[in-house]
Protein backbone atom coordinates (compact mmCIF):
# COMPACT_ATOMS: atom_id res chain seq x y z
CA UNK A 1 0.00 0.00 0.00
CA UNK A 2 1.77 3.70 -1.01
CA UNK A 3 2.01 5.79 2.10
CA UNK A 4 -0.14 8.68 2.99
CA UNK A 5 2.89 11.30 3.55
CA UNK A 6 1.29 13.40 5.50
CA UNK A 7 1.61 11.27 8.03
CA UNK A 8 4.64 12.07 10.87
CA UNK A 9 7.77 10.21 10.56
CA UNK A 10 7.12 6.16 12.03
CA UNK A 11 9.93 4.99 13.48
CA UNK A 12 8.63 1.41 12.94
CA UNK A 13 8.84 1.44 9.39
CA UNK A 14 11.18 -0.92 7.80
CA UNK A 15 14.02 0.77 6.60
CA UNK A 16 13.82 2.30 10.44
CA UNK A 17 14.61 -0.87 11.64
CA UNK A 18 16.99 -1.75 8.67
CA UNK A 19 19.17 1.52 10.34
CA UNK A 20 18.86 0.19 13.83
CA UNK A 21 20.28 -2.77 12.72
CA UNK A 22 16.68 -4.65 13.87
CA UNK A 23 16.71 -6.64 10.65
CA UNK A 24 19.38 -7.78 8.39
CA UNK A 25 20.13 -6.24 4.94
CA UNK A 26 22.55 -7.42 2.09
CA UNK A 27 24.73 -4.24 2.59
CA UNK A 28 26.75 -2.72 -0.12
CA UNK A 29 27.49 0.87 1.30
CA UNK A 30 27.34 2.74 4.65
CA UNK A 31 28.97 6.28 5.95
CA UNK A 32 27.93 8.94 8.08
CA UNK A 33 24.92 9.99 6.09
CA UNK A 34 24.13 7.39 4.36
CA UNK A 35 22.87 3.43 4.08
CA UNK A 36 22.75 0.99 0.48
CA UNK A 37 21.48 -2.11 0.67
CA UNK A 38 20.28 -4.83 -2.45
CA UNK A 39 16.58 -4.28 -2.77
CA UNK A 40 14.56 -7.73 -1.44
CA UNK A 41 12.85 -7.80 -4.65
CA UNK A 42 15.20 -6.88 -7.56
CA UNK A 43 13.99 -4.99 -10.64
CA UNK A 44 16.96 -5.13 -12.72
CA UNK A 45 20.02 -7.08 -12.26
CA UNK A 46 21.51 -4.26 -10.10
CA UNK A 47 18.61 -2.75 -8.00
CA UNK A 48 20.09 -1.22 -4.91
CA UNK A 49 17.96 1.06 -2.36
CA UNK A 50 20.06 4.32 -0.97
CA UNK A 51 18.36 5.57 2.56
CA UNK A 52 19.85 8.78 4.52
CA UNK A 53 20.64 7.95 7.73
CA UNK A 54 17.99 10.65 8.97
CA UNK A 55 13.92 10.55 9.62
CA UNK A 56 12.86 11.36 6.35
CA UNK A 57 9.94 10.31 4.49
CA UNK A 58 10.22 12.70 0.95
CA UNK A 59 12.64 14.80 -0.75
CA UNK A 60 10.74 17.51 -0.27
CA UNK A 61 11.10 17.45 3.09
CA UNK A 62 14.48 16.36 3.47
CA UNK A 63 15.44 18.79 1.25
CA UNK A 64 13.78 21.62 2.98
CA UNK A 65 14.19 19.98 6.58
CA UNK A 66 17.49 18.26 6.46
CA UNK A 67 21.35 20.24 6.79
CA UNK A 68 23.77 21.56 4.39
CA UNK A 69 25.97 18.13 5.58
CA UNK A 70 23.13 15.77 5.36
CA UNK A 71 21.85 16.45 1.90
CA UNK A 72 25.61 16.35 0.41
CA UNK A 73 26.25 14.13 2.35
CA UNK A 74 23.65 11.88 0.73
CA UNK A 75 24.00 13.25 -2.58
CA UNK A 76 27.67 12.39 -2.53
CA UNK A 77 26.82 8.45 -1.37
CA UNK A 78 24.37 7.84 -3.91
CA UNK A 79 27.27 8.62 -6.48
CA UNK A 80 29.61 6.49 -4.60
CA UNK A 81 27.18 3.98 -4.84
CA UNK A 82 27.23 3.79 -8.43
CA UNK A 83 30.70 4.13 -9.00
CA UNK A 84 31.41 1.03 -6.38
CA UNK A 85 28.83 -0.79 -8.07
CA UNK A 86 30.73 -0.15 -11.56
CA UNK A 87 27.95 1.52 -13.24
CA UNK A 88 29.13 5.12 -14.33
CA UNK A 89 29.35 3.22 -17.67
CA UNK A 90 27.20 2.06 -19.41
CA UNK A 91 25.09 4.19 -16.55
CA UNK A 92 22.26 3.31 -14.67
CA UNK A 93 18.90 5.26 -13.40
CA UNK A 94 17.97 6.37 -10.36
CA UNK A 95 14.34 7.17 -9.07
CA UNK A 96 12.95 7.70 -5.91
CA UNK A 97 9.10 7.54 -5.09
CA UNK A 98 7.28 10.40 -3.57
CA UNK A 99 3.70 9.96 -1.60
CA UNK A 100 0.48 8.29 -2.85
CA UNK A 101 0.44 8.86 -6.70
CA UNK A 102 4.35 7.86 -6.95
CA UNK A 103 3.10 4.74 -5.32
CA UNK A 104 6.22 5.09 -2.07
CA UNK A 105 5.26 1.89 -0.41
CA UNK A 106 8.13 2.33 2.51
CA UNK A 107 7.91 5.62 4.15
CA UNK A 108 11.22 6.50 4.80
CA UNK A 109 13.25 8.57 2.04
CA UNK A 110 15.16 6.07 -0.77
CA UNK A 111 16.70 6.54 -3.78
CA UNK A 112 16.91 3.50 -6.36
CA UNK A 113 19.80 2.87 -8.64
CA UNK A 114 18.77 0.47 -11.09
CA UNK A 115 21.65 -1.08 -13.78
CA UNK A 116 23.26 -3.74 -14.99
CA UNK A 117 20.75 -4.07 -18.33
CA UNK A 118 19.68 -1.56 -21.27
CA UNK A 119 16.95 0.25 -18.95
CA UNK A 120 14.67 1.43 -21.78
CA UNK A 121 13.04 4.77 -22.28
CA UNK A 122 11.60 6.07 -18.67
CA UNK A 123 7.90 5.40 -18.16
CA UNK A 124 6.32 8.08 -16.14
P1 LIG B 1 8.96 2.18 -2.96
O1 LIG B 1 7.76 1.68 -3.71
O2 LIG B 1 8.62 2.66 -1.57
O3 LIG B 1 9.72 3.22 -3.76
O4 LIG B 1 9.95 0.97 -2.86
C1 LIG B 1 10.18 0.24 -1.70
C2 LIG B 1 11.19 -0.84 -2.05
O5 LIG B 1 11.63 -1.42 -0.86
C3 LIG B 1 10.63 -1.96 -2.94
O6 LIG B 1 11.40 -2.04 -4.13
C4 LIG B 1 10.77 -3.21 -2.06
O7 LIG B 1 11.13 -4.36 -2.80
C5 LIG B 1 11.85 -2.80 -1.07
N1 LIG B 1 11.75 -3.46 0.23
C6 LIG B 1 10.63 -3.56 0.99
N2 LIG B 1 10.91 -4.20 2.14
C7 LIG B 1 12.23 -4.48 2.10
C8 LIG B 1 13.11 -5.13 3.02
O8 LIG B 1 12.74 -5.58 4.10
N3 LIG B 1 14.40 -5.25 2.64
C9 LIG B 1 14.87 -4.76 1.44
N4 LIG B 1 16.17 -4.92 1.17
N5 LIG B 1 14.06 -4.15 0.56
C10 LIG B 1 12.75 -4.00 0.88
Amino acid sequence: MPIDPTLPYDDANIFAKILRGEIPCSKVYEDEWALAFHDINPQAPTHILVIPKGRYVSWDDFSASGSAEEITGFVRAVGAVARAAGHVEPGYRLLANIGMDAHQEVPHLHVHLFAGKPLGPMLA
